[in-house]
């Protein structure tokens, strides 16, 4: 067995469109079209303005009240 009947061809890394992976165009590098170069920048800033909500699920501690042992009811 040997390898030698391997076609060795000069491949060239070509950048592929990061948006859906055709060959990208050197006119929207690294992209394929202007198209998919927005979306990909309308992505990124989605996500720069993403901020991180502080969702504070309410402090309610029963600890916190100050509403005295709980009884009287009804
Ligand atoms: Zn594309």
């Amino acid at each position: 067995m040997t390898d030698r009947n391997v076609p060795l061809r000069a491949v060239r890394i070509e950048p592929k469109c990061p948006t859906c992976g055709k060959p990208a165009d050197p006119k929207y590098k690294p992209f394929c079209s202007k198209r998919c170069a927005d979306i990909d920048l309308g992505r990124w800033l989605k996500e720069s303005y993403r901020v991180p909500t502080d969702e504070v699920p309410g402090e309610d501690d029963p600890e916190n009240r100050g509403d005295g042992p709980s009884g009287q009811r009804g």
